[in-house]
């Protein structure tokens, strides 16, 4: 598939509105359109790779960059305990095919 036709990849480049809780240079957080938890956003590397099945050796800096931001956010949005999810390909769950972490909780619990 064309990046250009990648939803993350147009919300990334601008293309397609989102709420956005957080962007860096390398990284970008945006709250999930259907969410199924109180919290439930998207932790997104802006660079296109499919799925963690698709990373490679040079991506470990991303990796880390994409886990601490999820962790960052949880707690900026007061969640002591969060669940981090990652589909990964179709028989996983995965529907969007731009690697993606979950980041789902609730700060009244
Ligand atoms: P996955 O099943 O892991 O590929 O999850 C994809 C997630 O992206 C789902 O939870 C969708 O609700 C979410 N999603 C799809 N399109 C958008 C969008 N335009 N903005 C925000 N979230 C989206
Ligand atoms: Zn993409």
């Amino acid at each position: 598939m064309d990046t250009k036709d990648c939803i993350f990849c147009k919300i990334i480049n601008n293309q397609t509105p989102s709420e956005i809780v957080y962007e860096d240079e390398k990284v970008i957080a945006f709250n999930d359109i259907y969410p199924k938890a109180p919290v439930h956003i998207l932790v997104v590397p802006k660079k296109h790779i499919i799925s963690l099945d698709h990373i490679e050796l040079e991506d470990k800096d991303l990796v880390w960059n994409l886990i601490s931001t999820a962790k960052k956010i949880a707690k900026d949005k007061n969640l002591s305990g969060y669940k981090l999810l990652i589909n990964i390909g179709r028989k996983g769950g995965q529907i969007v095919d731009h690697l993606h972490i979950h980041l789902m909780g609730d700060p009244n619990r």
